[in-house]
């Protein structure tokens, strides 16, 4: 700030002040040359422009003479934001900010503003020059890449710009929403180290493909703020600088682990389908030479004495034959998908039957005679429109992979409940039967591969019970989810919906 001077009369004084004079002037000269320059009284009256700020306003001098700068107003700033230029200025105290304004044909211009204010001996502002310079190119450029952020912000894709070094410099609103991580938290950060756990091999290759044609296109397994692995579908571009030399890429990731899950699910429905076609084909070719053999084992019994030493070697094919005929019906009857049929039922009655089924098993067998299956019915008893004997079925045979992972003494808990009534929530209200044991719990690497059919850990089994469970859940509009701790148990939920109607 500038404060007014004493008059002094002396010869030496005349001679300074003509210097002095002389210097301001050849300042005011630079600056008119240089800037956009307006001097207003302390009620902000204009009483100077320069041919600048003439020709950025479009207004003649004339027309700004005296009138006050909300001739250039564009009503673009707050009044919180003037009154904090006016407090500023009229305390004495320099002021410097962007201003928007309005031409006199109606365009806009920004103006990078510092505004000085002279005072007088006692402080007191008694005029302000502003000093200015023109930013509409660069303002304007911002406001652009404002709006083409914002319409990419509306992208569901997640969009990524990275330097070659892969460090994260752009981040939109899809990319907050397929991984978690905010823009914030992002930009900055190298992109190996934050979407990746173990950089797949395929990276390095998609890198040099990406250097060699200027793109890439490919699938890549990625990790999400929350620790959930996704599949995304990349499209990378390589941008290049204004001397055609490699700057940045653009990466647009289509999150993809949904259409990966169903895919898999339609192959594992494929492989369902083949495997009933091939095991009603097998009962097909396998049934009757199988009756072939058992009628000619019959009609051998017959013709021998009951103490005749063959006849305990034919007993014993025989059972052996019919022992084959059991298995080839149940893995007929375990892949072949069954018509649902639905009644009105008490599932508290379904899963008893199945609990008595087990239990039965457990005593007929020679191992596992000590296992308790323990049943906790609900307080209430639950109607459900289902297939009583499939869902039966489906619960009998997650009792009995239980009681197969238990040890000798363990214990396999089977619950029904109901989740708790809740208006706010967006899912159904739906009916648990949860079957758990204490037994050795399942890997991690197993628990992804349990329902696919044929896999099994267990000795003699076929593979085929958990795959027909979820079938005849998914039948009934439900689903399996399933909880293991390696060394401590296992617990297999059946979820099923409850129409309120009929609940
Ligand atoms: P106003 O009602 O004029 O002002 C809003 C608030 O500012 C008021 O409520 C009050 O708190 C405070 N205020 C206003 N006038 C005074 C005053 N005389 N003394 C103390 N406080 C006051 N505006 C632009 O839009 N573009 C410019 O380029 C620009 N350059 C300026 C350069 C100088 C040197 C000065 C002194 C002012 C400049 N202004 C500029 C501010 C301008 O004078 C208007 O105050 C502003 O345009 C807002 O007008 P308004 O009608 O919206 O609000």
């Amino acid at each position: 700030m500038i404060q007014k001077s004493e008059r002094n009369d002396s010869p030496d004084a005349h001679q300074i002040l003509a210097q002095s004079l002389k210097e301001l002037a050849d300042i005011k000269f630079a600056l008119d040359q240089s800037t956009i320059v307006a001097i207003t009284d302390q009620r902000g009256i204009i009483n100077y422009v320069n041919d600048e700020f003439c020709r950025i306003s479009k207004y003649s001098r004339e027309e700004l003479l005296g009138q006050d700068h909300r001739i250039v107003n564009s009503s673009y700033h707050s009044k919180d934001f003037i009154r904090d230029l006016w407090t500023t200025i009229a305390s004495g105290k320099v002021w410097k900010g962007e201003l928007r304004n309005r031409a006199k044909d109606g365009s806009i211009y920004w103006v990078d503003t510092t505004i000085v204010p002279f005072l007088t001996s006692e402080g007191k502002p008694y005029q302000y020059i502003a000093i200015r310079h023109d930013i509409t190119q660069r303002k304007l450029a911002q406001e652009e890449i404002s709006r083409q952020a914002a319409l990419l912000d509306e992208s569901h894709d997640a969009i990524l710009v990275r330097e070659l070094d892969e460090t994260i410099v752009y981040w939109n609103r899809g990319a907050e929403v397929t991984y978690g991580w905010t823009a914030a938290e992002a930009i900055g950060k190298d992109a190996r180290q934050l979407l990746f756990d173990d950089l797949p091999p395929e990276f390095e290759e998609a890198r040099r493909e990406l250097a060699e044609t200027g793109q890439w296109r490919g699938e890549l397994n990625q990790v999400t703020k929350d620790g959930r692995m996704i599949v995304v579908e990349g499209r990378w571009t390589l941008v290049r600088d204004d001397k055609n030399a490699p700057s940045q890429k653009l990466v647009v990731n289509t999150d993809i682990t949904e259409e990966k899950r169903l895919q898999k699910e339609l192959q594992h429905a494929a492989q369902l389908s083949l495997v009933g076609e091939l095991a009603a084909g097998l009962a097909h070719e396998i049934k009757n030479p199988l009756a072939g053999i058992q009628g000619v084992v019959d009609i051998l019994l017959r013709r021998r004495d009951a103490n005749d030493p063959e006849s305990e070697a034919l007993r014993g094919v025989r059972n052996e034959v019919d022992r084959i005929d059991q298995i080839v019906r149940a893995l007929l009857d375990r892949a072949r998908p069954r018509v649902l049929a639905t009644k009105p039922s008490s599932l508290t009655e379904v899963v008893r039957r199945a609990v008595n089924v087990a239990r039965a098993q457990i005593f007929g067998g020679s191992e596992g005679g000590r296992i308790r299956v323990q049943f906790h019915p609900p307080d209430d008893p639950i109607l459900l429109p289902i297939d009583a004997a499939q869902i039966e079925d489906a619960v009998l045979n997650l009792i009995i992979n239980a009681i197969q992972a238990s040890e000798d003494d363990g214990r396999v808990d089977v619950r029904i409940f109901r989740s708790p009534p809740d208006e706010t929530a967006d899912e159904l209200d739906e009916v648990m039967i949860e079957v758990s044991d204490k037994g050795p719990g399942i890997s991690e690497e197993n628990l992804s591969r349990i329902f696919n059919p044929f896999f099994t850990t267990t000795k003699g089994g076929t593979g085929l019970g958990l795959p027909a469970v979820r079938r005849i859940v998914r039948a009934h509009s439900g689903r399996v989810g399933v909880k293991s701790v390696v060394g401590e148990g296992s617990t297999f939920t059946i979820h099923l919906p409850i129409n309120n109607a009929e609940a």
